[in-house]
């Protein structure tokens, strides 16, 4: 039934082609995309999303949950191969099908320079992005740093961070584990904050806020050392291609 469906509508397609062709494709019925879809993988899906404005905001709905279960139906058929043998769902309320998917297998440069060395780029999950070392730290703050430029310590305590070994001076001897969170998020926070007037409403939203990242931090953690350990797999990798033995790392 499903074949005879997209062969009706393929051959539809294609008979109507010409120099309006993509007026067929966006009067195909959702159903009969979801159809067609469901015999994609998710860089085809991805591909799709490109054709028409019509097909982008279909596929790239993140409330529709018809979308959503395309997107699933993809990721588990990526989830029986290669690297992504047994990937875990996404992490639910944190982010959509497309987004996860995004992150874990169709990004394959850094998001902001457009990096595509191997093993230069990682995915920060509690920003959601997928950056070189310099774009990301281009675009963090630390603690002492956030403060000035005015974020309070209770604001920078609830946005979602990282962990990061760095020295904020230059120095080597300087150098120690910290948190640090993303500049433009911060500033907009602190900003959100500063709107609340009243004293006891401050205090509810900052707790509700707090509440939120600890939920955040917990279903991410298993995805930041799935993460980790893929680096170190390639740094392995790489150093083995270059020098001829295995490092321990
Ligand atoms: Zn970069």
């Amino acid at each position: 039934m499903k074949e005879d469906n997209l062969r009706d509508i393929s051959n539809e397609i294609f008979s109507n082609h010409n120099d309006e062709s993509n007026n067929s494709l966006t009067q195909i019925p959702p159903e009969i995309l979801e159809l067609i879809c469901d015999y994609l993988c998710p860089k085809d899906l991805f591909s799709l999303t490109l054709v028409c404005k019509h097909l982008r905001s279909f596929l790239w709905s993140f409330t529709s949950s018809m979308t959503q279960q395309i997107w699933h139906n993809a990721r588990i058929k990526l989830s029986i191969v290669g690297e992504y043998k047994g990937i875990p769902p996404p992490p639910e309320g944190i982010m959509s099908e497309q987004q996860y998917i995004w992150l874990i297998h169709l990004v394959d440069a850094c998001q902001f320079c457009g990096n595509k060395r191997r093993g230069a780029s990682k995915i920060y999950w509690p920003f959601k992005m997928y950056s070189c070392v310099n774009c990301i730290d281009s675009r963090i703050l630390s603690n002492e740093s956030a403060k000035q430029k005015g974020v309070s310590y209770t604001v920078f305590d609830v946005l979602p961070h990282i962990v990061l070994y760095r020295n904020n001076n230059g120095s080597n001897f300087d150098s120690k584990l910290d948190r640090y969170c993303l500049k433009s998020e911060a500033l907009e926070t602190q900003k959100e904050y500063e709107g609340i007037v009243n004293f006891e409403e401050r205090i509810k939203w900052i707790e509700m806020k707090k509440r939120h990242q600890l939920m955040i931090n917990d279903k991410l953690v298993q995805y930041t050392l799935r993460e980790e350990s893929k680096i170190q797999r390639i740094w392995r990798e790489e150093y083995r291609s270059r020098f001829g033995f295995d490092v321990n790392c």
